[in-house]
Protein backbone atom coordinates (compact mmCIF):
# COMPACT_ATOMS: atom_id res chain seq x y z
CA UNK A 1 0.00 0.00 0.00
CA UNK A 2 1.31 3.47 -0.81
CA UNK A 3 2.43 5.13 2.23
CA UNK A 4 1.21 8.92 2.45
CA UNK A 5 2.84 11.15 4.94
CA UNK A 6 0.56 13.54 6.41
CA UNK A 7 2.81 16.58 6.17
CA UNK A 8 6.04 16.70 4.26
CA UNK A 9 8.52 19.65 4.74
CA UNK A 10 10.70 20.51 2.06
CA UNK A 11 13.66 22.45 2.72
CA UNK A 12 16.04 21.24 5.80
CA UNK A 13 16.95 25.39 6.81
CA UNK A 14 16.38 26.50 10.61
CA UNK A 15 12.57 26.71 9.35
CA UNK A 16 12.08 23.13 8.42
CA UNK A 17 14.47 21.79 10.64
CA UNK A 18 11.96 23.28 13.61
CA UNK A 19 9.05 22.42 11.87
CA UNK A 20 10.01 18.30 11.51
CA UNK A 21 11.10 18.83 15.63
CA UNK A 22 7.50 20.30 16.20
CA UNK A 23 5.92 17.93 13.92
CA UNK A 24 7.44 14.97 15.57
CA UNK A 25 6.48 16.60 19.22
CA UNK A 26 3.09 15.89 18.04
CA UNK A 27 3.59 12.65 16.99
CA UNK A 28 5.02 11.60 20.71
CA UNK A 29 2.59 13.40 22.55
CA UNK A 30 -0.52 11.97 20.74
CA UNK A 31 1.40 8.65 20.33
CA UNK A 32 -0.81 6.09 19.24
CA UNK A 33 -4.05 8.32 19.18
CA UNK A 34 -3.25 11.40 16.81
CA UNK A 35 0.50 10.87 15.14
CA UNK A 36 1.22 12.71 13.20
CA UNK A 37 3.09 10.88 10.27
CA UNK A 38 5.52 13.61 8.80
CA UNK A 39 8.93 13.46 6.87
CA UNK A 40 11.64 15.94 5.76
CA UNK A 41 12.96 16.51 2.34
CA UNK A 42 16.28 18.50 1.73
CA UNK A 43 17.97 19.15 -1.74
CA UNK A 44 21.48 19.61 -0.60
CA UNK A 45 24.06 17.46 1.21
CA UNK A 46 23.69 18.73 4.55
CA UNK A 47 21.02 20.28 6.53
CA UNK A 48 21.55 24.33 7.99
CA UNK A 49 20.53 26.57 4.60
CA UNK A 50 22.12 29.22 5.00
CA UNK A 51 23.55 29.20 8.21
CA UNK A 52 25.72 26.49 6.30
CA UNK A 53 27.07 29.39 4.63
CA UNK A 54 28.03 31.23 7.72
CA UNK A 55 28.87 28.46 9.96
CA UNK A 56 31.75 29.62 12.38
CA UNK A 57 30.09 33.28 12.46
CA UNK A 58 28.94 33.77 16.20
CA UNK A 59 24.99 34.26 16.55
CA UNK A 60 23.71 36.59 19.24
CA UNK A 61 20.22 36.97 18.31
CA UNK A 62 18.43 33.37 19.57
CA UNK A 63 16.53 34.46 22.66
CA UNK A 64 17.73 32.81 25.51
CA UNK A 65 20.89 32.06 23.73
CA UNK A 66 23.26 34.50 23.69
CA UNK A 67 26.03 33.04 21.50
CA UNK A 68 26.19 30.03 19.00
CA UNK A 69 27.82 29.31 16.30
CA UNK A 70 25.93 28.62 13.32
CA UNK A 71 27.97 25.09 13.05
CA UNK A 72 26.47 24.14 16.60
CA UNK A 73 22.54 25.74 15.79
CA UNK A 74 22.81 23.76 12.91
CA UNK A 75 23.78 20.42 15.18
CA UNK A 76 21.55 21.43 18.17
CA UNK A 77 18.45 21.45 15.70
CA UNK A 78 19.03 18.32 13.56
CA UNK A 79 19.25 16.41 17.15
CA UNK A 80 15.84 18.23 18.13
CA UNK A 81 14.72 17.07 14.77
CA UNK A 82 16.12 13.38 15.06
CA UNK A 83 14.68 13.36 18.93
CA UNK A 84 11.47 11.27 17.12
CA UNK A 85 11.56 8.97 14.15
CA UNK A 86 10.26 11.47 11.71
CA UNK A 87 12.62 10.83 8.37
CA UNK A 88 15.08 13.38 7.68
CA UNK A 89 16.43 13.17 4.39
CA UNK A 90 19.53 14.89 2.29
CA UNK A 91 20.09 15.22 -1.18
CA UNK A 92 16.40 14.81 -1.92
CA UNK A 93 15.74 18.06 -4.25
CA UNK A 94 12.26 18.15 -4.82
CA UNK A 95 12.26 18.22 -8.61
CA UNK A 96 8.01 18.26 -8.62
CA UNK A 97 4.88 18.52 -6.94
CA UNK A 98 1.40 17.82 -7.95
CA UNK A 99 -1.64 18.13 -6.04
CA UNK A 100 -4.10 14.80 -7.12
CA UNK A 101 -6.90 16.19 -6.81
CA UNK A 102 -9.07 12.63 -6.66
CA UNK A 103 -6.90 11.71 -4.28
CA UNK A 104 -6.96 15.01 -2.53
CA UNK A 105 -2.97 14.44 -1.91
CA UNK A 106 0.39 15.31 -2.83
CA UNK A 107 2.74 13.76 -5.32
CA UNK A 108 5.83 14.88 -4.44
CA UNK A 109 9.02 13.63 -7.00
CA UNK A 110 12.59 13.56 -6.64
CA UNK A 111 15.27 12.29 -8.93
CA UNK A 112 15.04 9.12 -6.89
CA UNK A 113 11.94 8.49 -5.21
CA UNK A 114 8.50 10.00 -5.12
CA UNK A 115 6.77 10.24 -2.01
CA UNK A 116 3.02 11.41 -1.50
CA UNK A 117 1.36 13.56 1.47
CA UNK A 118 -1.59 15.27 2.77
CA UNK A 119 -0.24 18.33 3.34
CA UNK A 120 2.92 20.32 2.82
CA UNK A 121 5.32 22.39 4.89
CA UNK A 122 7.65 24.71 2.21
CA UNK A 123 10.91 25.47 3.66
CA UNK A 124 12.57 26.14 0.66
CA UNK A 125 14.24 29.58 1.74
CA UNK A 126 15.60 31.43 -1.41
CA UNK A 127 15.99 27.68 -2.91
CA UNK A 128 19.35 26.12 -3.05
CA UNK A 129 22.09 27.47 -1.67
CA UNK A 130 25.46 27.59 -3.37
CA UNK A 131 28.79 29.90 -2.63
CA UNK A 132 29.94 31.40 -5.63
CA UNK A 133 33.15 30.43 -6.86
CA UNK A 134 36.33 32.52 -7.66
CA UNK A 135 36.11 33.12 -11.70
CA UNK A 136 39.84 32.53 -11.84
CA UNK A 137 39.73 28.79 -10.89
CA UNK A 138 37.24 28.46 -14.02
CA UNK A 139 34.90 25.69 -11.92
CA UNK A 140 38.07 23.12 -10.40
CA UNK A 141 38.02 22.51 -7.09
CA UNK A 142 40.90 22.16 -5.11
CA UNK A 143 41.34 20.39 -2.04
CA UNK A 144 42.93 23.66 -0.15
CA UNK A 145 40.60 26.16 -1.66
CA UNK A 146 37.58 26.21 0.87
CA UNK A 147 34.60 27.96 -0.02
CA UNK A 148 32.74 28.04 3.78
CA UNK A 149 33.81 30.35 6.52
CA UNK A 150 35.89 27.88 8.42
CA UNK A 151 37.18 26.83 11.86
CA UNK A 152 40.35 29.11 12.43
CA UNK A 153 41.88 25.78 13.76
CA UNK A 154 42.11 23.83 10.68
CA UNK A 155 44.28 26.48 9.86
CA UNK A 156 46.78 25.98 12.71
CA UNK A 157 50.57 26.79 11.35
CA UNK A 158 49.62 27.26 7.83
CA UNK A 159 49.70 30.37 5.53
CA UNK A 160 46.48 31.35 4.29
CA UNK A 161 44.90 33.28 2.03
CA UNK A 162 41.59 35.18 2.28
CA UNK A 163 39.72 35.88 -0.87
CA UNK A 164 36.92 38.48 -0.72
CA UNK A 165 35.23 41.04 0.42
CA UNK A 166 32.76 41.05 3.45
CA UNK A 167 31.41 40.84 6.87
CA UNK A 168 32.36 36.54 7.00
CA UNK A 169 35.76 37.31 6.58
CA UNK A 170 36.06 40.13 8.57
CA UNK A 171 35.07 37.99 11.89
CA UNK A 172 37.43 35.19 10.71
CA UNK A 173 40.65 36.90 10.07
CA UNK A 174 40.92 37.95 13.43
CA UNK A 175 40.68 34.19 15.07
CA UNK A 176 42.95 33.38 12.34
CA UNK A 177 45.77 35.46 13.74
CA UNK A 178 46.04 33.37 16.68
CA UNK A 179 46.15 29.96 14.64
CA UNK A 180 47.61 30.52 11.28
CA UNK A 181 51.45 31.17 10.82
CA UNK A 182 50.52 34.17 8.31
CA UNK A 183 47.43 35.49 7.18
CA UNK A 184 47.14 37.91 3.74
CA UNK A 185 43.87 39.16 1.97
CA UNK A 186 43.14 39.55 -1.40
CA UNK A 187 40.10 41.25 -2.77
CA UNK A 188 39.39 43.53 -5.70
CA UNK A 189 36.98 45.54 -3.88
CA UNK A 190 37.88 48.38 -1.73
CA UNK A 191 36.82 49.11 1.34
CA UNK A 192 36.13 45.56 1.57
CA UNK A 193 32.95 46.12 3.97
CA UNK A 194 31.46 49.77 4.50
CA UNK A 195 34.90 52.39 4.96
CA UNK A 196 34.49 52.94 8.52
CA UNK A 197 34.55 49.70 9.77
CA UNK A 198 37.67 48.78 7.08
CA UNK A 199 39.54 51.70 8.76
CA UNK A 200 38.80 50.20 11.88
CA UNK A 201 40.07 46.90 11.00
CA UNK A 202 42.85 48.05 9.57
CA UNK A 203 43.75 49.49 12.13
CA UNK A 204 43.18 46.93 14.80
CA UNK A 205 45.14 44.08 12.88
CA UNK A 206 48.19 45.68 10.98
CA UNK A 207 49.65 42.07 10.78
CA UNK A 208 47.51 41.71 8.03
CA UNK A 209 48.77 42.01 4.39
CA UNK A 210 46.21 43.60 1.67
CA UNK A 211 46.26 43.22 -1.96
CA UNK A 212 43.47 45.33 -3.88
CA UNK A 213 44.09 44.14 -7.54
CA UNK A 214 42.71 41.71 -10.35
CA UNK A 215 44.37 38.45 -10.35
CA UNK A 216 46.19 37.56 -13.35
CA UNK A 217 46.92 33.86 -12.55
CA UNK A 218 47.59 31.00 -10.48
CA UNK A 219 50.00 28.34 -9.45
CA UNK A 220 48.93 24.75 -9.12
CA UNK A 221 50.58 21.20 -7.95
CA UNK A 222 48.71 18.15 -8.23
CA UNK A 223 45.01 19.25 -6.41
CA UNK A 224 46.53 22.13 -4.58
CA UNK A 225 46.57 25.83 -5.48
CA UNK A 226 50.22 26.97 -4.28
CA UNK A 227 50.01 31.10 -5.31
CA UNK A 228 48.06 33.50 -6.86
CA UNK A 229 49.59 35.57 -9.58
CA UNK A 230 48.48 39.17 -8.65
CA UNK A 231 48.00 42.10 -12.18
CA UNK A 232 51.13 43.68 -11.33
CA UNK A 233 52.80 40.13 -11.53
CA UNK A 234 53.49 39.99 -6.90
CA UNK A 235 52.92 36.65 -6.44
CA UNK A 236 51.49 35.04 -3.15
CA UNK A 237 52.48 31.52 -1.91
CA UNK A 238 49.56 29.96 0.63
CA UNK A 239 48.89 26.79 1.98
CA UNK A 240 44.91 27.39 2.13
CA UNK A 241 42.54 29.99 0.98
CA UNK A 242 39.68 30.83 2.37
CA UNK A 243 37.03 32.12 -0.39
CA UNK A 244 33.94 34.02 0.49
CA UNK A 245 32.08 35.86 -2.46
CA UNK A 246 28.86 35.66 -1.22
CA UNK A 247 25.87 32.91 -2.71
CA UNK A 248 23.86 32.14 -5.46
CA UNK A 249 20.03 30.46 -4.35
CA UNK A 250 18.54 28.79 -7.26
CA UNK A 251 14.68 28.54 -6.71
CA UNK A 252 14.54 27.46 -10.14
CA UNK A 253 12.97 23.99 -9.44
CA UNK A 254 9.65 25.41 -7.86
CA UNK A 255 8.96 27.10 -11.46
CA UNK A 256 9.32 23.90 -13.04
CA UNK A 257 6.26 22.12 -10.53
CA UNK A 258 3.37 21.40 -12.01
CA UNK A 259 2.46 22.91 -8.45
CA UNK A 260 1.36 26.83 -9.76
CA UNK A 261 2.23 30.17 -7.72
CA UNK A 262 -1.72 30.15 -7.33
CA UNK A 263 -2.10 27.26 -6.01
CA UNK A 264 1.18 27.24 -3.25
CA UNK A 265 -0.44 30.78 -2.32
CA UNK A 266 -4.80 29.92 -2.33
CA UNK A 267 -4.76 25.97 -1.15
CA UNK A 268 -5.42 25.57 2.64
CA UNK A 269 -3.09 22.77 2.74
CA UNK A 270 -0.21 24.33 1.99
CA UNK A 271 1.98 26.09 4.64
CA UNK A 272 4.75 28.32 3.43
CA UNK A 273 7.02 29.25 5.96
CA UNK A 274 10.66 31.21 7.10
CA UNK A 275 12.46 32.89 4.56
CA UNK A 276 10.40 31.74 1.83
CA UNK A 277 7.82 33.82 2.68
CA UNK A 278 7.68 36.12 -0.14
CA UNK A 279 6.97 39.21 2.32
CA UNK A 280 8.08 40.32 5.45
CA UNK A 281 9.30 43.53 5.52
CA UNK A 282 12.85 42.81 5.00
CA UNK A 283 12.96 41.00 8.31
CA UNK A 284 13.44 37.55 7.98
CA UNK A 285 15.23 35.86 11.25
CA UNK A 286 15.84 32.47 12.48
CA UNK A 287 13.28 33.35 15.69
CA UNK A 288 10.57 34.13 13.38
CA UNK A 289 11.10 30.96 11.24
CA UNK A 290 11.02 28.79 14.72
CA UNK A 291 7.39 30.08 15.57
CA UNK A 292 6.84 29.31 11.90
CA UNK A 293 7.09 26.21 11.99
CA UNK A 294 4.86 25.59 15.45
CA UNK A 295 2.19 27.74 13.52
CA UNK A 296 2.58 25.57 10.73
CA UNK A 297 2.10 22.12 12.63
CA UNK A 298 -0.24 23.43 14.98
CA UNK A 299 -2.88 24.31 11.76
CA UNK A 300 -1.99 20.93 10.23
CA UNK A 301 -2.84 19.06 13.50
CA UNK A 302 -6.09 21.05 13.77
CA UNK A 303 -7.15 20.16 10.26
CA UNK A 304 -6.40 16.19 10.14
CA UNK A 305 -7.62 15.84 13.34
CA UNK A 306 -9.42 18.38 14.86
CA UNK A 307 -10.13 16.46 18.53
CA UNK A 308 -6.58 16.53 19.06
CA UNK A 309 -5.17 17.95 22.49
CA UNK A 310 -2.78 20.69 21.49
CA UNK A 311 0.24 19.99 23.69
CA UNK A 312 0.77 23.44 25.03
CA UNK A 313 3.66 23.39 27.64
CA UNK A 314 6.41 21.56 26.03
CA UNK A 315 8.27 20.76 28.52
CA UNK A 316 5.51 18.80 30.12
CA UNK A 317 5.61 16.03 27.22
CA UNK A 318 6.10 12.63 28.41
CA UNK A 319 9.03 11.96 25.56
CA UNK A 320 11.00 14.18 27.34
CA UNK A 321 10.69 12.53 30.68
CA UNK A 322 14.45 10.65 29.94
CA UNK A 323 16.16 13.10 28.80
CA UNK A 324 14.96 15.67 31.94
CA UNK A 325 15.96 12.58 34.46
CA UNK A 326 19.26 12.44 32.58
CA UNK A 327 19.65 16.07 32.49
CA UNK A 328 19.16 16.41 36.33
CA UNK A 329 21.40 13.21 37.20
CA UNK A 330 24.63 15.02 35.20
CA UNK A 331 23.88 17.94 36.74
CA UNK A 332 23.72 16.84 40.33
CA UNK A 333 26.42 14.27 40.49
C1 LIG B 1 25.25 36.01 6.30
C2 LIG B 1 23.94 35.84 7.04
C3 LIG B 1 23.90 36.09 8.40
C4 LIG B 1 22.70 35.94 9.10
N1 LIG B 1 22.67 36.18 10.43
C5 LIG B 1 21.53 36.03 11.12
C6 LIG B 1 21.49 36.31 12.53
O1 LIG B 1 22.49 36.67 13.13
N2 LIG B 1 20.30 36.09 13.19
C7 LIG B 1 19.16 35.67 12.54
O2 LIG B 1 18.13 35.50 13.19
N3 LIG B 1 19.17 35.41 11.20
C8 LIG B 1 20.32 35.60 10.50
N4 LIG B 1 20.32 35.36 9.13
C9 LIG B 1 19.06 34.91 8.49
C10 LIG B 1 18.84 33.40 8.69
O3 LIG B 1 19.96 32.66 8.27
C11 LIG B 1 17.58 32.99 7.92
O4 LIG B 1 16.48 33.66 8.48
C12 LIG B 1 17.35 31.47 7.99
O5 LIG B 1 18.41 30.74 7.42
C13 LIG B 1 16.04 31.13 7.26
O6 LIG B 1 15.85 29.75 7.34
P1 LIG B 1 14.94 28.94 6.29
O7 LIG B 1 14.96 27.55 6.77
O8 LIG B 1 13.66 29.65 6.11
O9 LIG B 1 15.71 29.11 4.87
P2 LIG B 1 17.13 28.60 4.41
O10 LIG B 1 18.12 28.77 5.51
O11 LIG B 1 17.39 29.29 3.11
O12 LIG B 1 16.95 27.03 4.13
C14 LIG B 1 16.22 26.57 3.02
C15 LIG B 1 16.58 25.11 2.77
O13 LIG B 1 15.71 24.57 1.77
C16 LIG B 1 16.46 23.75 0.90
N5 LIG B 1 15.79 23.65 -0.41
C17 LIG B 1 15.55 24.65 -1.29
N6 LIG B 1 14.91 24.18 -2.38
C18 LIG B 1 14.73 22.85 -2.18
C19 LIG B 1 14.11 21.80 -2.95
N7 LIG B 1 13.56 22.04 -4.14
N8 LIG B 1 14.11 20.54 -2.43
C20 LIG B 1 14.66 20.28 -1.21
N9 LIG B 1 15.25 21.23 -0.45
C21 LIG B 1 15.28 22.50 -0.92
C22 LIG B 1 17.82 24.48 0.80
O14 LIG B 1 18.85 23.62 0.35
C23 LIG B 1 18.01 24.92 2.27
O15 LIG B 1 18.67 23.96 3.05
C24 LIG B 1 21.51 35.53 8.41
C25 LIG B 1 21.55 35.26 7.03
C26 LIG B 1 22.75 35.43 6.35
C27 LIG B 1 22.77 35.13 4.87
Amino acid sequence: MTNIYETTIIGGGPAGLYAAFQAGLYAAFQAGLYGLNGQLLEGDQQFGGKVATYAERVIHDIGGMPNITGQDLIQNLTAQAAFYDTPLRTQTLVTDVKYLADQHYYQIDTPDDRYYSQTLILAMGGGVVRPKQLRLFEEQTFENVHYAPANPEDYRDQRVVLIGPGYNLMELAPHLLVTAKSVVWLTTKRPFVDEAAEKAFLTAYPQIDYYCQPFASYQQVDQQVTSITLADQTQITFDQAVVSLGYRRSLQTIDQWQLSAEQIEERPDIWVIGNQIPDRAGISLLTSAFQDGITAVTEIVAQLKPTAKTPMVTTHNPVFQADTKAYWQERLR
